[in-house]
């Protein structure tokens, strides 16, 4: 808070401001700038910015009810205290001049006790009012450090479609190689934060990749965990996992200071794109909420659509009469998991990461209730190994031959590795520096033969869990408070009379054959993660990308196809100009496209094309971005 008394004294008098000066001035802290022509009190108001304005009602040119007037329409003086010091002293004056908003009024002179009192205490109220003004909007730049707003601009020069890692880093990696352009980032969320995995997590949360590897820049893998290390001093070593939100943190620290390196202003834009269509300019994108924007080029770093809720289908009718909160779609959504019951029973649907990172979170906030994972396989992801040196070489030829191959491959690095007591860690990550080369080497029928096959052992070997997790989960397991089904769900059906639902589950494995287990559950958690093919998808801008040929799932539908810049490639085949894809929807083409290791090179390689192919790079932008 302000820590002293600013007076603007406005009064045609020179004598007043003498007068003023000795009774102000004995009482020491107390700031005085005198104005004679009322003119010039406004100007000299914003510029001093003073916390009580003293001033006389008869002056020459303007009065003191035309200025208290003036300052009331004006929005930076609006709210700053006025007393009336004059010697006019009758009932109608006084009435006016708090009609007109003044707080206050003294006829010439009161005893200088009395006016330091009054100054004092006005101004106290205007500079608590100014620091909760302050702290309001410091807690605002906390919460939403990129300052995300409903206003877009109505033109920009390249929009940015999802404010995840993709979506920030491609807008850092735009600014730095072209400061002039105008970006617009869209993001569809209501939480500001850093995208569906940094955003809405708690300490807790963990990442799955080790600290030295996370840095935003590919220049600097280490840069994460040199932040780790200014923030919190030997807390978290360079192989640790290091809580997301950390991440989340340190990335829109990054993201704030790459832009203001650049002296770059995006606007950030808190709204969905439901439809996008090439356009004179460039592209007309549609906005959720009815409003168009113009851009001259257009990164699409949407992430993976989520896929539809498991429940869809099985319900029948009966589902329509759950009541929607006790559905969860989106465990991320703020707020998605807020009013459970502490000892209500909770079907989570899903055994992956989305589904240990909702099931120790309930923990935390201290649900007791009984947790029911289904999920196909059964399985949850298995532990990351603790640190095993350099992974083995594998022979990229033999991995590339096919699946049958890769497979056999790494069984018998595995078995190798074993001979020598190391596990099996090694032999997956092994395979991770190829697995891009790997599987734009094999056949459509190879990749396809993979995804049916391989892909959940694949899944689980390369998605880990820290072990210090697996063991809670495998200690509620023993206990009987958590229960890992394979099977799916069969029927759905609200419980009269109270918020719950009957959840019928088909078990599937071996010895299981038709058998069913029923549930009665006070939330059914959608945890499945995103879809498997995105041309099911019913996200409406992908939606409206497939209609209208701009885009085109690859042959698996595992994304959209693109080219080695991440040129999306339409209905023909052709890559679009001014049009970028980063992300995991590259994961038809590149398949490993999902970590920050393999992203922050999409982002920067994605900047560099676009911002040559729109010519921005030290052009006049096409609008300014303010
Ligand atoms: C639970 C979880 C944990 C993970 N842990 C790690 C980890 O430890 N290390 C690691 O490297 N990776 C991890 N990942 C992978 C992670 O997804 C990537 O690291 C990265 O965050 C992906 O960023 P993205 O911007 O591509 O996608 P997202 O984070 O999904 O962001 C896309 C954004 O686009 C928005 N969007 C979509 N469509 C629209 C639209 N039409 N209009 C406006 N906005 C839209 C979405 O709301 C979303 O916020 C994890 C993922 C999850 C889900």
């Amino acid at each position: 808070m302000a820590s002293e008394d600013r007076v603007l004294l406005v009064d045609d008098q020179p004598m007043m401001g003498e007068v003023v000066n000795r009774m102000l001035g004995a009482a020491g802290g107390i700031v005085l700038r005198v104005v004679s022509r009322p003119q010039e009190a406004l100007a000299a108001a914003r510029e001093f910015t003073p916390t009580v304005i003293l001033q006389d009602i008869e002056m020459p040119g303007m009065n003191g009810f035309e200025l208290l007037d003036a300052y009331r329409a004006d929005a930076e003086l609006a709210e700053v205290p006025v007393i009336m010091l004059t010697s006019v002293e009758n009932a109608e004056a006084k009435a006016r001049a708090f009609e007109l908003g003044a707080t206050d009024y003294m006829v010439k002179f009161p005893e200088a006790i009395e006016m330091v009192a009054r100054v004092r205490r006005h101004s106290l109220v205007r500079r608590q009012a100014l620091a909760r003004v302050q702290r309001a909007a410091e807690a605002e730049r906390a919460r939403n450090p990129l300052g995300f707003g409903r206003e877009p601009l109505p033109q920009c020069d390249i929009a940015i479609i999802g404010g995840g890692f993709s979506g920030l880093m491609s807008a850092a990696q735009i600014a730095a190689a072209a400061p002039g352009a105008s970006l617009g980032v869209f993001e569809r969320r209501l939480r500001p934060g850093p995208g569906v995995a940094y955003g809405a997590c708690d300490g807790e949360h963990l990442l799955n990749v080790p600290a030295a590897r996370m840095g935003a820049f590919a220049e600097k893998p280490t840069a994460f965990h040199e932040w780790l290390e200014r923030e919190f001093p030997g807390r978290i070593g360079a192989s640790d996992f290091a809580p997301r939100a950390l991440f989340g943190r340190y990335l829109l620290e990054t993201v704030v200071g790459a832009l203001g390196a650049a002296g770059s202003r995006p606007r950030f834009v808190s709204d969905a794109v439901v439809h996008l269509e090439r356009h004179a300019f460039g592209f007309e994108l549609l906005l959720a909420s009815g409003r168009t924007v113009l851009a001259r080029g257009v990164v699409l770093a949407v992430g993976l659509p989520q896929a539809r809720a498991p429940w869809r289908g099985v319900g029948g009718d009966a589902l329509a009469t759950i009541p929607r909160k006790l559905l969860v779609d989106d465990p991320w959504e703020a707020g998605a998991l807020e009013g459970i019951p502490a000892d209500g029973t909770v079907v989570v649907v899903g055994s992956g990461l989305t589904a240990v990172d909702v099931v120790l979170g309930l923990r935390r906030r201290g649900h007791r209730g009984k947790l029911v994972l289904v999920s196909r396989n059964g399985r949850f992801p298995l532990p990351h190994a603790a640190a095993h040196g350099a992974p083995p070489a594998l022979d990229a030829a033999e991995l590339s031959r096919g699946p049958r191959e890769a497979f056999r491959l790494v069984r018998r690095t595995v078995r190798e590795l074993a001979a020598h007591d190391h596990d099996w860690h090694g032999a997956i990550d092994g395979v991770r520096p190829h697995a891009t080369k790997v599987w734009q080497a094999w056949s459509t029928e190879q990749r396809a033969y993979f995804l049916r096959r391989l892909r959940p052992y694949w899944e689980i070997h390369r998605h880990r869990v820290p072990p210090r997790l697996l063991a809670l989960l495998d200690a509620e397991r023993a206990a009987g408070t958590l229960d890992l089904i394979a099977g799916s769900i069969a029927s759905m059906a609200p419980v009269a009379g109270a918020e719950a639902i009957d959840v019928r589950i088909d078990v599937r494995g071996k010895g299981a054959r038709g058998a069913v287990q029923a549930h009665r559950a006070e939330r059914v958690v959608n945890c499945v993660g995103p879809v498997t093919s995105v041309t099911d998808t019913v996200d409406p801008l992908l939606g409206s990308l497939f209609r209208s040929g701009m885009a085109v799932g690859d042959a698996l539908g595992l994304g959209l196809r693109s080219d080695a810049e991440g040129r999306l490639l339409d209905a023909q085949g052709a890559p679009q100009q001014g049009m970028r894809l980063v992300g995991a929807l590259r994961r038809g083409e590149l398949w490993e496209s999902t970590a920050v290791p393999e992203l922050r090179v999409q982002a920067a390689v994605a900047a560099g094309s676009l911002v040559r192919e729109l010519n921005l790079l030290g052009a006049a932008t096409a609008a300014t971005s303010a």
